[in-house]
């Protein structure tokens, strides 16, 4: 059975980079019926804190990578924080020094590597080589520091054992250090996980991505207004592509196509506007009460309180969200009755000299209507009736009900707004 790890060492708060690799072993275990392990690689007590930790446990709680083992949750192979293993890493030191594969230098212990070339058969990277034969390319390297903590290979490896682990999916910046895990497993007579490097990272000029980049911390994208679901299909295409001409999926189609085979060789290029795109596909397709939901607490935030006409006036602009951020701006005219005009689409609406004239004819045609669902079409039938065409007059109707020249389906921006208030609205704008 599939055993996978996110390993993450707490020292700032959760990288993109870091909850792509999780997404990959977590994929890879869904799939194939496996387990999903998060240990916490947290030796480092000078650079560890407990704000990385919790950022950890909430960014991957937050996109629904939930975790079988780790902290918080238990398991067989426990404890899941580093810092609370240290007598299996004696024992296992006690194994090297029992094998004659260690040796002290300085206080500090060194493992002795076989000289000669190792080769891995990476899951993406193919079969790469490296020469370990050269002392003074590849020396000896420290396992136990002279203050009797372990260092990263050591701990790392014993883990892997340890917890079982099958597979290993990490960034490609370890590639390097797997020749240094193959000789230990080696050493320990104990047969390695198969390992996939996946590719780094890289902002769109094609920098390494840092921790200042936009969009770099896991724990902002939900206060920018994006749903945990959307991040996570976009987390899933940086470095893996979907044998598929689509490219919106939920959690659990991204799951049942994940295959290695398609992580791709070359860098995931970091988009931030496609995740903009991403996150407007997912919102499209929710259900109106789910994203009337999803909107409503920065709705709230915005001091708007969503009444009962809330889930149409949502509706109403459903498809046009890129971020849920953007929605108190979009239906603030709603809630406001002295909202304000936006100056172009007035400057617009006041150099058609007819418009003033048939907006005021439109409100006496409004004020006759018996039944207002017919107002939409009342528009086109008041302009006609004064020699104009129909867009002449629903343009300055828009901005009259709005204050602004876009914004959502006029029909639906009557039915909400009723009779008397858009009469009322179409007044104050002539005024
Ligand atoms: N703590 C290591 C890191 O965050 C884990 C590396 C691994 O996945 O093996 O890079």
């Amino acid at each position: 059975p599939v055993r996978t790890r996110f390993a993450p060492s707490p020292t700032g708060y959760l990288h993109v980079g870091g909850a792509r690799t999780a997404l990959f072993n977590y994929l890879f275990a869904r799939k194939h019926g496996g387990t999903f392990i998060l240990r916490v690689e947290d030796t480092d007590k000078e650079r560890n804190t407990d704000e990385a930790r919790a950022a950890i446990f909430e960014g991957l709680s937050w996109l629904g990578m939930d975790w079988d083992e780790g902290p918080q949750k238990g398991g067989a192979h426990g404890p899941y924080n580093q810092s609370e293993r240290l007598d299996i890493y004696h024992r296992y030191f006690d194994k090297l020094v029992a094998a004659d594969r260690v040796y002290e230098d300085d206080g500090a212990y060194r493992f002795r590597f076989e000289r000669k070339p190792i080769t891995m058969q990476d899951l993406v990277c193919g079969e790469v080589i490296v020469d370990y034969t050269d002392e003074s390319i590849n020396p000896d390297m420290v396992v136990k520091r002279s203050d009797g903590t372990y260092t990263f290979h050591f701990v790392n490896v014993v883990d892997d054992i340890e917890m079982g682990m099958t597979h290993v999916l990490r960034g490609e910046d370890h590639l390097m250090n797997t020749p240094k895990h193959l000789q230990l497993f080696e050493a320990f007579g104990v047969e390695p996980p198969a390992y996939a490097h996946i590719p780094l990272i890289l902002n769109m000029d094609g920098s390494k991505m840092s921790k200042r980049d936009q969009g770099a911390a896991v724990g902002e994208y939900a206060t920018q207004g994006y749903t945990s679901e959307a991040v996570f299909n976009f987390l899933a295409l940086l470095g893996w592509s979907p044998k598929d001409e689509n490219e919106i999926f939920s959690p659990a189609e991204i799951i049942e196509k994940f295959t290695i085979e398609a992580i791709n060789r070359a860098p995931g290029k970091f988009d931030i506007e496609k995740c903009g795109w991403v996150n407007q596909q997912h919102l499209a397709k929710l259900s109106p009460e789910a994203f009337a939901a999803a909107a409503q607490p920065y709705v709230e935030a915005a001091n708007i309180t969503p009444d009962a006409q809330y889930p149409a006036i949502a509706a109403s602009i459903q498809e046009k969200v890129r971020l849920l951020t953007e929605v108190p701006a979009m239906i603030a005219f709603f809630y406001d009755a002295d909202y304000p005009f936006d100056s172009e689409a007035l400057a617009k609406v006041q150099k058609n000299e007819a418009a003033a004239e048939l907006l005021t004819k439109l409100a006496a045609a409004f004020s006759e209507l018996n039944d207002w669902n017919e107002a939409k079409a009342s528009i086109g039938a008041t302009a006609k009736a004064n020699g104009a065409k129909p867009g002449q007059l629903m343009f300055p109707t828009r901005v009259a009900l709005t204050g602004a020249a876009g914004g959502p389906d006029l029909g639906a921006i009557l039915e909400i707004l009723g009779q008397e208030e858009s009469i009322r609205r179409i007044k104050r704008a002539v005024s």
